[in-house]
C-alpha cells in the first residue's frame, strides 16, 4: 500500500531531495524502496526511493481524475501563468537541478547548467504560450454554422527515459497540461531525482491538487499498473522499442492514443563537397553524454574519395576529447549511466570484434574501475553487422563508405530506425535532394540539435509513433469536437 502520507528525505551534497511520490499535491511513501546509485562513483549511494506499486497507481489515477476536474476547467491563460510560474521556479534552481542530474546520470554539468536544464522552463513557457495562441476553427457550410473544439482528453500518462529525464519529461508534460489534461509522470528507476526535486515547486506554482503528480517505481512493475488502467485517457511514451511494444498493447486495451518517441540509429552522411573538418568534428561530437543521445549520428557515411583525410580528422578531434568526473569542466566524455548499460556495450563492441569488424579506434573500458568506455569506431564488415543495425546508445560509432548520392541514400535508409539524420555537403540543391530522401523524423543538414519547439518532432520506423512538437502535440493531448448548429434554428 501506498497511502502513508510522508515526505521522507535526504540530503545530497546540501539539497534536499524527497524519495517519495508526488500525489494530489502530496508527498506519500511506499513500504518498499529502489537504490539510486551514482554512475560517477558506483560506491555512492544516493538515495533509496519509494518503490511505486498497484496501489500508488490507483492512488495517482484517483488524483489525476480529481485534478482534472479543477484543471481542465481553467482557461488556457490561468493554466499559462502557472506553468510559466513553475518555469520562474525551475530557472531559480538550475544549479540545484543541473548538480543532482549530474551526480544522478552523469550528464556533464556545464552543459545542464547552460543548456539542458535551462531548456525545461523554456518547454513549459513556449506551451503556455502556444495553448494561449490556439484559435477555434468556425466556418459556414451546408446550412450550418460550424465550430472545431478542443477539448482536454483526461488524465495522461507520461512515462520517461533515464537520459536527459529533466529536460525531457518537462518536454512531455508540458503539452499535456497546457492542453488542460493532468499528469501522472513516472520517470526512469536510474535517474528518478531531479524529478523529485521538480515536484516540490508544483504546489508553490499554483497547481491544483491532483493536476500534476509524479510516481517513482520500477518500470516493468509499475508501469503496467498505470498504462492499463482505462481511467487514463493519453498515454505519452519516451524510450525503448522494447517497452514501446507493451505499452502500446495496453493503451490498444484501452483504445487509448498513444504517443512513442523511441531509439535512434542516424546516419551522418559526409560528401566530399563538404567543409570536412566541421563534420569531423560534429562526428566526434556525437560521443558526448557516452553516445546515450537518442538523436545521435552513429552510423557516419563517408564519400570514399575523402575517406581517409575525414577518418584521419575524426581521430585528431577524438584523441582532443576528455573522460572525467562529469563535474569537471574540462571532461568532454562522461560514463554510461549503469554498470548494466556498460555491459551491454561492452557486448556489442565484443561481438562486433568476434564476428569480424574491424575496430579503428578504441574497444574497451577506459579504466577497470568506473563506468567509462572508450570512445569507439567501428569499421563493420556488412551493413548487416549487429553495430550498424541496432542501437548500442554508447559511445560507439561505425564508419562505411559510399561512391554516389544514390549509394548514400540507400544506406542511410537501410535500418528499422528513422529518428534522426545528419547530413554534410556545401552543395544547395544536394541538401534539399538529399534532405528530403532521408527517411527520418529530423533531419539536420551542416548542423545538429538546433530545435524550434513549434516543429514537430519524432521518429519513423521502430523510432516512433506520433509527433511531438508545437500544436501537434496539443492535438494528441486533446479531443477534437465538430459543432454543428442549424442556421437560423437558434437565435
Ligand atoms: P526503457 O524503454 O527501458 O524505459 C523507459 C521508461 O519505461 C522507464 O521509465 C521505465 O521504467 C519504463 N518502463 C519499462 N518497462 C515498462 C512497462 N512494461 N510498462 C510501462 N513502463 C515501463 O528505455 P530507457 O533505457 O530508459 O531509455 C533509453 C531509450 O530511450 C533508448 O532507446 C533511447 O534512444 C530512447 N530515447 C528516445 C528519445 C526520443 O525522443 N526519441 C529520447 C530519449 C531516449
Amino acid at each position: 500500500m501506498s497511502a502513508e502520507v510522508q515526505d521522507r528525505r535526504v540530503d545530497i551534497e546540501g539539497i534536499s531531495i524527497s524519495t517519495d511520490h508526488f500525489i494530489g499535491g502530496k508527498r506519500v511513501s511506499s513500504p518498499n524502496t529502489f537504490e539510486v546509485r551514482s554512475p560517477l562513483d558506483w560506491d555512492w549511494k544516493l538515495a533509496d526511493v519509494a518503490r511505486g506499486d498497484a496501489a500508488t497507481a490507483a492512488a495517482a489515477i484517483e488524483a489525476a481524475q480529481q485534478g482534472f476536474d479543477v484543471w481542465s476547467r481553467m482557461s488556457p491563460a490561468e493554466r499559462g501563468q502557472i506553468m510559466n510560474n513553475l518555469a520562474d521556479r525551475i530557472e531559480a534552481n538550475i544549479e540545484k537541478i543541473a548538480t543532482i542530474e549530474c551526480l544522478d546520470m552523469a550528464m556533464l554539468l556545464e552543459s545542464l547548467k547552460l543548456r539542458v536544464i535551462p531548456r525545461a522552463a523554456v518547454n513549459f513557457r513556449a506551451y503556455a504560450d502556444l495553448a494561449a495562441e490556439y484559435q477555434e476553427r468556425v466556418w459556414d457550410s451546408k446550412g450550418t454554422h460550424n465550430t472545431v473544439i478542443r477539448m482536454p482528453a483526461g488524465p495522461a500518462v507520461i512515462i520517461t527515459p533515464w537520459n536527459a529525464p529533466f529536460m525531457l519529461s518537462t518536454w512531455k508534460c508540458a503539452p499535456a497540461l497546457a492542453a488542460g489534461n493532468s499528469v501522472i509522470l513516472k520517470p526512469a528507476e536510474w535517474s528518478p531525482l531531479s524529478l523529485s526535486l521538480l515536484a516540490d515547486w508544483i504546489n508553490g506554482a499554483g497547481f491544483p491538487p491532483g493536476a500534476f503528480n509524479i510516481v517513482q517505481g520500477i518500470g516493468s512493475e509499475l508501469g503496467p499498473c498505470l498504462t492499463g488502467d482505462s481511467r487514463v485517457k493519453r498515454v505519452s511514451f519516451t524510450g525503448s522499442p522494447a517497452t514501446a511494444r507493451h505499452i502500446g498493447h495496453a493503451a490498444a486495451e484501452n483504445i487509448v492514443p498513444f504517443t512513442a518517441e523511441l531509439g535512434g540509429k542516424g546516419a551522418l552522411v559526409v560528401f566530399a563537397d563538404a567543409d570536412i573538418d566541421a563534420a569531423a568534428q560534429k562526428a566526434s561530437n556525437q560521443f558526448h553524454d557516452s553516445g546515450q543521445v537518442c538523436l545521435a549520428g552513429t552510423r557516419i557515411l563517408v564519400e570514399e574519395s575523402i575517406r581517409d583525410e575525414f577518418l584521419h580528422k575524426l581521430t585528431m578531434y577524438t584523441e582532443k576529447q576528455i573522460q572525467g568526473d562529469s563535474r569537471d569542466p574540462a571532461t568532454t566524455l562522461s560514463p554510461a549511466i549503469h554498470p548494466n548499460h556498460l555491459k551491454n556495450v561492452e557486448a556489442y563492441v565484443d561481438n562486433a570484434r568476434n564476428r569480424g569488424d574491424r575496430i579503428v579506434f578504441g574497444g574497451q573500458r577506459w579504466k577497470k574501475d568506473g563506468l567509462w568506455y572508450e570512445p569507439t569506431l567501428i569499421e563493420p564488415k556488412s551493413n548487416d553487422s549487429e553495430v550498424v543495425q541496432n542501437e548500442i546508445f554508447g559511445p560507439v560509432l561505425t564508419i562505411q563508405t559510399f561512391t554516389d548520392e544514390a549509394e548514400a541514400i540507400s544506406m542511410a535508409n537501410s535500418t528499422a530506425y528513422g529518428l534522426s539524420g545528419i547530413i554534410y555537403t556545401s552543395d544547395a540543391e544536394r541538401a534539399e535532394r538529399v534532405g528530403r530522401a532521408v527517411r527520418a523524423g529530423t533531419v539536420w543538414v551542416n548542423t545538429f540539435l538546433i530545435r524550434d519547439l513549434t516543429a514537430p518532432f519524432g521518429g519513423i520506423g521502430i523510432s516512433g509513433i506520433g509527433r511531438e512538437g508545437g500544436h501537434y502535440a496539443l492535438e494528441f493531448h486533446c479531443d477534437l469536437k465538430t459543432l454543428q448548429i442549424l442556421e437560423d434554428s437558434v437565435h
